[in-house]
C-alpha cells in the first residue's frame, strides 16, 4: 500500500513538473486557453440533451407556441455561442499548437548549449536527447502528450460531475409509480445492477485500450533510433552531400541501400504491423461494448420511462446524461492509465533538463589581474576524458609565458589538444592544477575566463550564416576591421569576389544562394574570426591540415606578426612551421618528455624531436 502510494506522489509530481515544460513550450496562456475550451466543450452536450428534453415534453404537453419557440431559440442561442466562443479558443491555441514542436526543440537545444562542453559530447547524455526528440516527433508523447491529455482529463472530470449533478435532479424529479413494474425499476437494486453492469463494461474498455496503448508503445519504442538513422543519412546523404564522391566511386548506392532497408523500412514496416494488429484487435472491443452500453442505456431508460417513472421528455435527457457520463468515465479513466506509460517519457526529459553543469562556473572577475601580462602554469595534472579509464595526460607541468610562443608538437594521440580543452576550461583537470597569474583558472567566472582566448580549433566549425556573421560570431559588426581581418587571413580575395561580399551566406545548407567553400578557404575564414576576437592568449591547434605547407607558413609567420606581445600557442604537425617559437614542448602518450628552443632540442634533447625533425626533413629534401 505504501509503495503504491509513493508510486502515486511520483506519478502526481512527474505530471506537475511536466505540465511547468508544457508551459514553456506551448505558451504561458495555452493550457488556460486549453482548460476553458475544454470545459466548455464538456458541458456543451449536456446542454443540448437538456434542452431536447424540455423541447419534447413541452410538445407532449401541448405547450404553447411561444414557449416552445422560446425554448428552441434558447437552444440554438446558447449552443451557438458555446460553440462560437471555443472555436475561437480552439483556432488560438492550434496556432499554439503547430509552434509546440519547434519550440520545443528549441528548449532541448538551448538545454544542450548551457551543457558543459564535456557534457554536451557524452554519449549517454546525447543519445538521451535523441530519444526524447524521436519520443516526441514520432511517438507524441511527453510533453507533447502531457499537453492534450491533461485538457482531456480536466474534460473527463468537468463531464462527470455535470452528469452526477443532473443524474441527482432527475431521480429527484422522477415521479415513483407504486405498481409492481415500477417498484422493480425503481428499486436500488435494480439501480445498482444496471451501474454495476456499466462499470464491468467500463473496466473492460479501460483494459483493451490500455492493452492497445502499451503494444502500440512497444511497437514504437522496438522501431526506435530510425530518427537518429534519418539525420545521419539525410546529412550524409541528401542534404551536405558529404559522402556523395565516395557513394560514386566506390560504387556504395546498394551498400546504403541494403543499409537503409536493414535499419529502417524493414523495423518500420514491423512496427506498423503490430500497431494495426493491435488496433483491430483491442480496437474493435471498445467499439463493441460502445455499442452494447449504448442498448444497455436505452433499454434502462426505457423501462423507466414505461414504467411511468419519466416522463418521454425525460428519456432523451436521461439517455444523453449516461451516454455522456460513461464516455467521460472510459475517457478519464484510460487517460489517467496513459498517464502512468507516458510518465517514463517524461521523466526521460525532466532528467535531461536536470542535468547539472560540471564544470565549475567560478565568480572572481577576470579584472582583477593585469590582462597584460598573463602567465599560465599547468602544475602536475592529470587528465582522462569522462568514462574512460586511461590518463590523457599524465603529471603534465609547463609555463606559458608573457608574450611568448610556445609550440606543442609530438605524435597523433599525444594529448596536444586536450591540452587547450583544458586550458579553455571546457573539461577541468582530474588532478593538479591550471593557474593564470597564480590563480586557479576554476575561481574566475568561466564566461569572462573564455573571452581571453582566441582559438582556431583543428575541428573549427563555420555556420551557414554570412561571412560577416561568421567572423564577427555576432549579428552587429565592424565591416572595416573584417576586411582587416580577412586579408591577413589571406582569404579577402575570394570573399570579394562573392556576390554579397560579407553578407554572403556560406553554404546551401538553408540557403540556395549560399556559396560552399573548401575546407581551406573555411580554415582561412575560421583564422581570421580569431584575429577578430583580439583576444590575449592566441591559440592554433592544428588549424592548418587542410592548407598546402606554402600557405600554412604565411599563416604562422602572419600569427607570429600579428601576435606580438600576446601569449601564443601553436600545435602543429610540421615541426617547420614551429622553428621560430620561442619554446618547443615535445609530448608524447601525455607526458612532456622534451622541452626548449629548436636548436636546443636540435642538439641537446634526449632524440624525440630530433626524430621526428628528420622524419619530417626528408620529404623536403
Ligand atoms: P593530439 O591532439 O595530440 O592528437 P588529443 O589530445 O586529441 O591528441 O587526444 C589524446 C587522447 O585522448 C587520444 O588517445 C584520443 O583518442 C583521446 N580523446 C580525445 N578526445 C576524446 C574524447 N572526447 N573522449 C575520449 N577520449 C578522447
Amino acid at each position: 500500500m505504501q509503495k503504491l502510494i509513493l508510486n502515486v506522489k511520483n506519478d502526481v509530481k512527474t505530471f506537475f513538473l511536466g505540465i511547468n515544460i508544457v508551459k514553456k513550450v506551448f505558451g504561458k496562456h495555452y493550457l488556460y486557453l486549453k482548460y476553458f475550451q475544454s470545459i466548455l466543450s464538456s458541458i456543451s452536450p449536456y446542454i443540448t440533451v437538456y434542452m431536447a428534453g424540455n423541447v419534447i415534453t413541452l410538445l407532449t404537453q401541448k405547450a404553447n407556441l411561444d414557449v416552445l419557440y422560446r425554448c428552441v431559440i434558447s437552444v440554438i442561442v446558447i449552443n451557438f455561442s458555446i460553440d462560437l466562443i471555443a472555436n475561437i479558443v480552439k483556432r488560438k491555441c492550434s496556432i499554439l499548437e503547430s509552434a509546440a514542436p519547434f519550440k520545443h526543440e528549441a528548449l532541448l537545444t538551448q538545454k544542450a548549449l548551457s551543457l558543459d562542453y564535456a557534457k554536451a559530447e557524452d554519449p549517454k547524455i546525447v543519445s538521451l536527447r535523441a530519444q526524447i526528440a524521436e519520443n516526441s516527433n514520432t511517438k507524441g508523447t511527453g510533453v507533447m502528450w502531457l499537453a492534450k491529455s491533461s485538457s482531456e482529463i480536466l474534460s473527463g472530470i468537468v463531464s462527470i460531475i455535470v452528469a452526477v449533478f443532473m443524474i441527482i435532479q432527475l431521480y429527484n424529479a422522477s415521479i415513483f409509480k407504486g405498481n409492481s413494474f415500477g417498484l422493480i425499476i425503481n428499486s436500488p437494486v435494480f439501480t445498482v445492477v444496471f451501474t454495476g453492469i456499466l462499470f464491468v463494461l467500463i473496466f473492460m474498455i479501460i483494459v483493451a485500450n490500455q492493452k492497445n496503448s502499451t503494444t502500440i508503445f512497444k511497437a514504437y519504442d522496438s522501431s526506435s533510433g530510425i530518427d537518429s538513422f534519418l539525420d545521419y543519412y539525410s546529412e550524409k546523404i541528401l542534404n551536405e552531400n558529404v559522402a556523395g564522391k565516395d557513394i560514386r566511386i566506390f560504387g556504395e548506392e546498394s551498400l546504403i541501400k541494403e543499409e537503409l532497408i536493414r535499419t529502417i523500412i524493414k523495423p518500420l514496416k514491423k512496427s506498423r504491423e503490430k500497431i494495426f494488429k493491435s488496433n483491430v484487435t483491442y480496437g474493435l472491443i471498445p467499439a463493441i461494448i460502445t455499442v452494447l452500453m449504448g442498448g444497455l442505456i436505452y433499454s434502462y431508460v426505457g423501462l423507466k420511462a414505461l414504467s411511468g417513472s419519466i416522463e418521454v421528455g425525460k428519456v432523451v435527457e436521461f439517455y444523453g446524461i449516461i451516454t455522456n457520463l460513461v464516455v467521460s468515465l472510459t475517457v478519464l479513466a484510460t487517460q489517467c492509465s496513459y498517464l502512468k506509460s507516458n510518465n517514463s517519457y517524461l521523466n526521460q526529459e525532466l532528467e535531461y533538463f536536470r542535468i547539472p553543469s560540471n564544470v565549475s562556473k567560478g565568480s572572481r572577475r577576470i579584472n582583477e589581474i593585469d590582462l597584460n601580462k598573463l602567465t599560465v602554469t599547468f602544475r602536475n595534472v592529470y587528465f582522462k576524458y569522462p568514462g574512460t579509464e586511461n590518463y590523457v595526460l599524465k603529471n603534465f607541468s609547463a609555463e606559458f609565458l608573457p608574450g611568448e610562443k610556445t609550440a606543442i608538437v609530438g605524435m597523433n594521440g599525444s594529448g596536444k589538444s586536450t591540452i587547450i580543452k583544458l586550458l579553455c576550461r571546457l573539461y577541468d583537470v582530474c588532478e593538479g592544477e591550471i593557474l593564470l597569474n597564480n590563480i586557479n583558472i576554476r575561481e574566475f567566472n568561466i564566461e569572462e575566463y573564455q573571452n581571453l582566448f582566441s582559438v582556431v580549433f583543428q575541428d573549427f566549425d563555420l555556420f551557414a550564416f554570412s561571412v560577416g556573421e561568421n567572423v564577427a560570431a555576432a549579428q552587429e559588426y565592424d565591416s572595416k576591421k573584417i576586411w582587416e581581418k580577412l586579408e591577413q587571413a589571406g582569404i579577402k580575395k575570394r570573399i570579394e569576389e562573392f556576390p554579397l561580399g560579407l553578407n554572403q551566406s556560406l553554404y546551401k545548407s538553408y540557403n540556395d544562394e549560399g556559396i560552399d567553400i573548401s575546407g581551406g578557404e573555411g580554415q582561412k575564414i575560421a583564422i581570421a574570426r580569431a584575429l577578430y576576437k583580439d583576444s590575449p592568449i592566441v591559440i592554433l591547434d592544428e588549424p592548418t591540415a587542410s592548407l598546402d605547407p606554402i600557405a600554412e607558413s604565411e599563416i604562422y609567420l602572419k600569427f607570429n606578426e600579428l601576435s606580438e606581445n600576446k601569449n601564443t600557442i601553436f600545435i602543429s604537425h610540421r615541426l617547420s612551421s614551429c622553428k621560430f617559437c620561442d619554446k618547443i614542448l615535445v609530448l608524447k602518450n601525455g607526458q612532456l618528455i622534451e622541452k626548449g628552443t629548436h636548436e636546443e632540442l636540435l642538439f641537446n634533447g634526449i632524440g624525440e624531436y630530433v626524430a621526428l625533425w628528420q622524419a619530417q626533413a626528408q620529404h623536403y629534401q
